[in-house]
């Protein structure tokens, strides 16, 4: 399956539990204009509180705003517009992003807001021991999973190529925002960015007093308060392989209903190539330089902080079941994880016992 189909079938399943805005809409808006952003917005009275929805396509993905609140019209149009810039800052697939400009230029004093970013990635750097690694990018380049044109590269250029990643190889100063890449270097960050801009836009329904809101960018969710009517939202797990009997013949691998959480999901399945019958996909294991290959066919991270929950994603998915659930223990005060492993095991932590509903069968670890 493709990403696009993934991130359509997604968009389908959040809409259908959280009752947003037409996904075949926004799904066809993006087909017909991959590069631009495009947006469809309504605004409606529900239970006399005023709502809006938009759709657009940024990041590599469709995107659905919702809010509620007198200014939810305002609150959805600005949300979008952060999107839309902060997408332009980090776009590796455009030439004048800052992150661009600074791959190309191998030096550059980062703006306020990408200093943040990069600060937060290294630190995850150092936490996951390298799991988390922005300077992943020359690999993602030549994998061809930022053109689309896949190959499996020999073990020669992977080893030559591993020689340009590693985040301590980074020159930093935190008190300039000063970044440095030793030549060759180039950084990307995909697997983050979103989680900030879910969370920024929270940010951005607090300052319009939206009453209630959600945002899913491309299965990565974060929801504001709680729905209208005081429930909880519902946010599925997408099955990330049918094909695997334990898990055949469901949608969804659970539900979680929550309020105030970003609830954001890394798995192989979301963009991938397949060739001599092996399957090659987008989240690549520093210390190997090749698909991570850790057991697992998804990880979902629920934690109030979207940016954390994103990184931890694309992290635990890297590190497997084992090392993911020791790190959750010295952690569990900050995210709760869902883990699907190949076999189509289910485990839950300890934080999620009570918002966590399946039909299938599942563990909960508890610290
Ligand atoms: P998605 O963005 O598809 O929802 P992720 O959040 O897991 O999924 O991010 C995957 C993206 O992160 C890749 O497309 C790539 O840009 C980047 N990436 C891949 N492997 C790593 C890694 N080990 N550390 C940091 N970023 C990574
Ligand atoms: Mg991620």
């Amino acid at each position: 399956m493709t990403r696009q189909i993934g991130c359509l079938l997604l968009a389908a399943a959040l809409c259908a539990l959280t009752g947003c805005g037409s996904a075949a809409e926004a799904a066809s808006d993006g087909a017909t204009s991959q590069t631009a952003s495009s947006a469809v917005q309504t605004v409606q009275e529900t239970e006399e509180i005023p709502s809006s929805t938009q759709q657009v396509f940024a990041m590599d993905t469709y995107m659905t705003v919702t809010a509620y609140g007198d200014q939810a019209a305002a609150a959805v149009s600005a949300a979008v517009e952060e999107i839309q810039r902060l997408d332009a800052l980090w776009s590796v697939g455009e030439s004048d992003s800052e992150i661009s400009i600074l791959n190309d230029s191998g030096s550059i004093l980062l703006s306020e807001e990408t200093a943040e970013l990069v600060e937060r990635s290294l630190t995850l750097y150092e936490e996951t021991e390298g799991a988390f690694d922005i300077t992943i990018y020359p690999l993602m380049v030549e994998w061809g999973f930022t053109s689309g044109e896949y190959q499996v590269p020999t073990q020669e250029r992977i080893d030559e190529l591993l020689e340009l990643v590693g985040s301590d190889k980074l020159e930093y100063d935190a008190e300039t925002c000063q970044l440095t890449l030793p030549e060759g270097m180039a950084i990307d960050l995909g697997g983050i960015a979103k989680g900030y801009v879910s969370s920024h836009i929270m940010d951005v329904f607090e300052e319009y007093g939206v009453v209630s809101g959600m945002v899913s960018l491309g299965g990565n969710v974060q929801t504001y308060r709680t729905k209208t009517d005081g429930s909880l939202w519902r946010v599925g797990i997408e099955n990330p392989d049918a094909t695997v009997e334990a898990l055949s013949g469901v949608d969804y691998v659970g539900v979680l209903s929550v309020e105030d959480k970003a609830v954001i999901t890394s798995g192989g399945y979301e963009r991938y190539f397949e060739e001599d019958g092996v399957t090659y996909h987008h989240i690549l294991d520093p210390s190997t330089g090749s698909s991570a290959r850790s057991g697992l066919l998804s990880v979902t991270i629920v934690s109030e902080d979207g940016t954390l929950a994103d990184g931890l994603s694309t992290s635990l998915f890297v590190m497997g079941k084992e090392r993911a659930l020791e790190y959750w223990a010295a952690h569990s005060d900050e995210f709760d994880a869902v883990l699907v492993e190949e076999d189509g095991s289910v485990t839950i932590t300890g934080g999620l016992k009570d918002c966590f509903e399946s039909d299938l069968e599942y563990t909960c670890v508890e610290n």
